[in-house]
């Protein structure tokens, strides 16, 4: 079991910033308004994530860290209709089974909390402890058992931009929830959490980039859409300021960046990308989100729909603009 978990780590977690991504996406599928993330060492010494979401019940604190033991599917059909981001109750076996994990969690209706530490395999201890609702995850070590892991890592700048990337698109795929980075001790993110997408933006890419976005909005039968985009004079020579969510979930699909480009027409030079960042909402049951395992690339039913209604609501948007 142990080595099952390791070789399923290493699809799952191949670097920090994929193990920063499960234990973010873990403190918002547990409702957190708060979600602070500390690193060292881009992620290798240490992650820590303090979140102040539901907690986890002192007796399944253990079984979190053990294979597919995940409290978010009741029955197979939930997998159609699950809304939360983690479904596969991988990640936090994975991630424990190549470090030492420090979890220290409480719900609202304990009277103590509870702390569990494991090395890989095994559970070091599972103590009662602190009372303050919710859950800080402590990552050590992270790959101290599968060398090979580390030694693909090449530079620690790399994966702390990596880190940094992924805790921008959380950010901005949540405007609703106040995140913080840190990164040696020194902040790099802080949003509010007050909902303002304009503010979440402007915490990621700069007052100076906030100042020259626009709001689209739009929908149809099936999707809603709402965000923002760059004026046509704010471009870069490529796509990453567009970022793209269903519901919630940061997503990759170049026939919607294209639409994208093509809502800008003749007003976007050729080779220039703007900033975009959109958040979709949908029936889940027309989004196929399992086809990779990083959960990025989706099958969508209606994708031509959607394409238009970005088109169209990003083509509304800069005719305004114009007058
Ligand atoms: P899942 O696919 O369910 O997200 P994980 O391995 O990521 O699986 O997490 C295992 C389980 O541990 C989750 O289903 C959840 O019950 C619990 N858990 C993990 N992190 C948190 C957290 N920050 N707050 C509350 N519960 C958590
Ligand atoms: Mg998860």
């Amino acid at each position: 079991e142990q080595l099952a978990n390791q070789i399923n780590a290493g699809e799952v977690v191949v670097r920090p910033a994929n193990a920063v991504k499960e234990l973010v996406e873990n403190a918002i599928d547990a409702g957190a308004s708060r979600i602070e993330v500390a690193i060292e060492e881009a992620g290798l010494k240490k992650i820590e994530v303090v979140d102040n979401g539901s907690g986890i019940l002192g007796e399944d604190v253990p079984l979190a860290i053990r294979p597919h033991a995940t409290s978010k599917i009741k029955a197979i059909g939930d997998l159609q209709r699950l809304r939360s981001l983690g479904f596969r109750g991988e990640a936090l076996p994975s991630i424990a089974s190549i470090s030492r994990m420090t979890i220290e969690t409480s719900t609202a209706d304990e009277s103590a909390g509870s702390r569990l530490v494991a090395m890989g395999p095994d559970i070091l201890t599972h103590e009662p402890g602190a009372k303050r609702r919710g859950t800080k995850i402590i990552v050590e070590e992270l790959f101290y058992n599968t060398p090979a892991r580390l030694k693909f890592i090449k530079s620690l700048q790399a994966e702390v931009s990596q880190i940094l990337n992924i805790m921008n698109r959380l950010a901005l795929a949540h405007p609703e929830i106040a995140f913080v980075l840190t990164n040696e001790g020194r902040e790099q993110l802080r949003t509010a959490g007050n909902g303002d997408m304009r503010q979440v933006i402007a915490a990621v890419y700069g007052m100076r980039v906030a100042k020259k976005i626009r709001k689209i909005q739009g929908e149809d039968l099936d999707h809603s859409i709402t965000g923002f985009v760059s004026l046509p004079e704010l471009t870069w020579s490529n796509r990453n300021r567009i970022s793209l969510f269903i519901n919630g979930r940061y997503i990759w699909n170049l026939d919607l960046n294209r639409a994208i480009i093509e809502g800008y027409g003749s007003k976007l030079m050729v080779g220039r990308f703007p900033l975009a960042v959109i958040s979709i909402s949908m029936d889940p049951h027309l989004v196929g989100v399992n086809v990779h395992p990083t959960k990025q690339e989706v099958e969508l039913s209606k994708k031509e729909e959607l394409k238009n209604l970005i088109r169209q609501a990003i083509r509304e948007t800069l005719a305004d603009e114009v007058l």
